[in-house]
């Protein structure tokens, strides 16, 4: 096989001239910190949302810490999670020493089964004075987090009929999910809080970066003071109303955001162009992530699916091989429940979500940026039909 000489990256940030004069802008100003580009990024991210908060912080990870935080969501609770994601959707819960209920997810869009959360309820878990408790654990069952995975809307008109049934909050997972929609209304926006997530590879970045999302006011200022220190809205800098974290997020990443959230159309625009041609290409050859109807998707990375009967060495090889030939590429999710600390902590073992587990042994991340030209995806797809033959 002939080699690429010019390596082609999985990921790459779409930095303009207008991000970089933004940039400058702010160091020529003493506003640094908690500055006027922190209250713009803000107001625009949730004008962008149609929703009345937008909380910035300095990561993903950060924000999702909040939004349990917040929710008061703690020791002797649980949340009903997705183990096919990034590990910081689970963690989350962790942090606040609260239990992850893990249910499988659906076989073509890869987001957690709400069929199965319904089974686990009917199976596992009993109602004791309006509340939902899980009998293994004798938890209190407080939260659903589903996470729209690699840009993919979950089912959320049935996640929020169990949520209502059953008085559990919502917290979206949008990290990987900017602009997507279903019937029309935005992820992120369909729950109590959602969270969004700006690290280089997502489909607009600040470097590093977060935003909650929500439209409960005092949700929006528990979070707001969580982020900086504990401190309360009336200004005294010493005084910590709470036990707080430092989350913020600097005015120089804030102003990256503003000029990325100005170009957002079109950057998924040009992330839509490439998914459709690598599709048109690989149209019949290998199994992609389903998109339901009334759904758009936000394209966070261009993930196949190899057939049944590849095994994960299978899989593991062609990385390795694609790799070799100068191809970016990744086994997008190792299983949550499989990772080291989960199994030490909660005994999970192979076997417990099959789907999952038969899904991440066989996906693999393609290269995929806004600015992946039509020849850079002949030659990836050329190269993994030489793999796959
Ligand atoms: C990226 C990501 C996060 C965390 O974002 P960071 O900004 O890296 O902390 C959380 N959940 C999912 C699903 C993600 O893809």
């Amino acid at each position: 096989m002939e080699k690429n000489n010019q390596i082609i990256p999985l990921s790459k940030p779409d930095i303009s001239d207008r991000e970089i004069k933004s940039v400058l802008e702010v160091l020529r100003t003493p506003y640094l910190s908690m500055g006027p580009k922190l209250v713009e990024f803000e107001e625009k991210f949730a004008n962008y949302l149609g929703i009345k908060h937008a909380i910035a912080v300095n990561s993903g990870t950060s924000g999702l810490h909040l939004s349990i935080r917040c929710l008061q969501i703690g020791e002797g609770d649980a949340v009903f999670t997705t183990p096919f994601s990034f590990v910081a959707s689970a963690n989350c819960i962790l942090f606040e020493r609260a239990t992850p209920i893990f249910v499988d997810i659906e076989e073509n869009t890869f987001n957690i089964d709400h069929s199965k959360i319904m089974d686990y309820i009917n199976r596992n878990c009993y109602s004791s004075s309006g509340n939902l408790f899980d009998r293994k654990t004798d938890k209190k069952v407080k939260a659903i987090l589903p996470v729209h995975v690699f840009g993919q809307p979950c089912e959320m008109a049935e996640i929020k009929k169990i949520a209502d049934k059953y008085k559990l909050y919502i917290i979206e997972d949008a990290c990987e999910a900017i602009g997507a929609e279903i019937n029309g209304q935005k992820v992120g926006t369909l729950g109590n809080i959602g969270v969004f997530a700006f690290y280089p590879n997502k489909q607009m970045t600040t470097g590093e970066g977060g935003m909650i999302v929500t439209n409960d006011d005092s949700l929006a200022e528990t979070c707001k003071c969580l982020r900086n220190q504990g401190r309360g809205n009336n200004g005294a800098w010493l005084a910590h109303e709470q036990l707080g974290f430092n989350y913020r997020i600097c005015d120089i990443n804030c102003a990256l955001g503003i000029a990325q959230l100005s170009r957002i159309e079109e950057m998924l625009e040009k992330r839509s162009r490439v998914a459709e041609l690598y599709n048109e290409k690989l149209n019949g050859i290998i199994e992609k992530q389903k998109t339901r109807l009334n759904v758009k998707k936000s394209w966070f990375v261009y993930i196949v699916c190899l057939p049944s009967h590849y095994t994960k060495k299978d899989r593991d090889n062609i990385l390795y091989q694609l790799s070799e030939n100068n191809i970016g590429c990744n086994n997008y999710f190792p299983p949550i429940h499989l990772q080291p600390f989960y199994q030490q902590e909660f005994g999970y073992e192979k076997g417990d979500f099959p789907i999952t587990e038969s899904v991440s042994e066989r996906t693999i991340a393609l290269p995929f940026h806004n600015n992946l030209t039509a020849p850079e995806i002949d030659s990836v797809v050329g190269c993994l039909i030489n793999l796959l033959a």
